[in-house]
């Protein structure tokens, strides 16, 4: 694609008025990307919780409106003034505020930081780099900190919660092939049958994971989880986890507030590790990418992806408001 004053593009657009929330696909110009010096030529996005945020208006996430969201972006370099990222480079952005209030992936151009692109490792294509996109990511983040504590296939079962999820059913696949025994916590039964081809072991309820308990401590039984629940999930995992077990704890599907003793800490020794994908150092951020498409890259990745193009955004970003998106929805940005 080449870029002149006059080029103009696609991209998926979010307004507020006092009629509430407006949201379409539309031609825009240049003019409506910030002063970044690197502009990229988006081929495939991804669909996250984050943007169904976004798209809904959701302050919290976004602040200016018209908007285009998109936490994830991969394509190709069209512009570039840094001597770093050259012209044609087929890269990897997530994250930082990328479709947050930077125009984000929903949209044909980008234009972001030099600090925020990874060049797309060898092993993955642009599109597999969606399937797992910031989802994808973030599990990696959780498994890279489970791992610095010592979590291993030989040290217990591995609980993953929202495992239908985005986040969820990549951390069960990663967790599968790097040879953990899986436990799938879902609510939707009617992802068992992914989640067993994804290498998930056996399955426990979302219900019998957030069961409320006033014990400060009960049975311990994962060595490690990968919690995407939040909330009363993730209170029940510290109480259930084993001796000098961890929890890396990246969602809030299911709550904000935690209500805890410190007990499971100062007496199992417990370890809470917060997982922030957003802020991930970039030499951190080469590295699990390199991860993601090498040992850790998930076997059957298309099973997880659901592909749509713009246009079919709104459906895709209710359904995933309401809890009912199962794997990953890879959005193509390619005519
Ligand atoms: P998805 O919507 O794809 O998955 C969330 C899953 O959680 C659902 O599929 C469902 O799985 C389960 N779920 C949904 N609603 C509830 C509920 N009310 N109570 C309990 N479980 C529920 O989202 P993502 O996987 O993209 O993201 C998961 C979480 O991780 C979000 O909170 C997101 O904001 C967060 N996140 C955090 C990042 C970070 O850097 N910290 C980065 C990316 C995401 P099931 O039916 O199997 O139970």
């Amino acid at each position: 694609m080449d870029i002149s004053p006059d080029t103009t593009f696609t991209a998926y657009r979010v307004d507020l008025t006092d009629d509430g929330v407006t949201r379409g696909v539309t031609e825009v110009g240049l003019d409506v990307l910030p002063d970044y010096p690197v502009t990229v030529e988006v081929h495939y996005s991804s669909l996250n919780y984050k943007d169904a945020l976004s798209a809904s208006g959701n302050k919290g996430v976004s602040k200016n409106y018209p908007h285009t969201p998109g936490i994830d972006a991969a394509g190709v370099v069209v512009d570039s003034s840094v001597p770093d990222v050259a012209v044609g480079t087929e890269v990897i952005v997530t994250s930082y505020d990328l479709g947050m209030n930077t125009p984000g992936g929903f949209g044909r151009l980008i234009r972001v930081p030099s600090e925020w692109v990874v060049p797309k490792p060898d092993g993955l294509s642009l599109r597999e780099a969606m399937i797992l996109g910031t989802a994808g990511f973030t599990a990696a983040m959780s498994l890279d900190a489970l791992f610095v504590q010592g979590l291993m296939p030989n040290t217990g079962p591995v609980v993953v919660t929202g495992a239908s999820g985005g986040v969820g059913s990549l951390a069960v696949a990663m967790l599968a092939k790097l040879g953990f025994e899986v436990v799938a916590g879902t609510g939707s039964p009617s992802a068992k049958t992914l989640l067993s081809e994804l290498g998930a072991s056996r399955f426990v309820s979302r219900e019998e994971l957030s069961e409320a308990s006033k014990k400060p401590m009960l049975k311990p039984e994962w060595a490690g989880a990968v919690d995407t629940v939040g909330g009363a999930t993730l209170e029940h995992l510290i109480k259930t986890v084993q001796p000098r077990g961890s929890v890396a704890a990246c969602g809030l599907v299911g709550g904000t507030d935690l209500s805890l003793t410190v007990f499971p800490f100062i007496l199992r020794g417990v370890n809470l590790l917060g997982i922030d994908s957003a802020t991930c150092p970039l030499e951190k951020r080469q590295t699990l990418w390199k991860q993601l498409a090498g040992p850790w890259k998930p076997d059957g990745l298309d099973k997880l992806a659901t592909d749509i193009g713009l246009d079919e955004l709104d459906d895709a970003v209710e359904k995933i408001l309401a809890g009912e998106t199962t794997g990953r929805v890879v959005v193509s940005l390619r005519d």
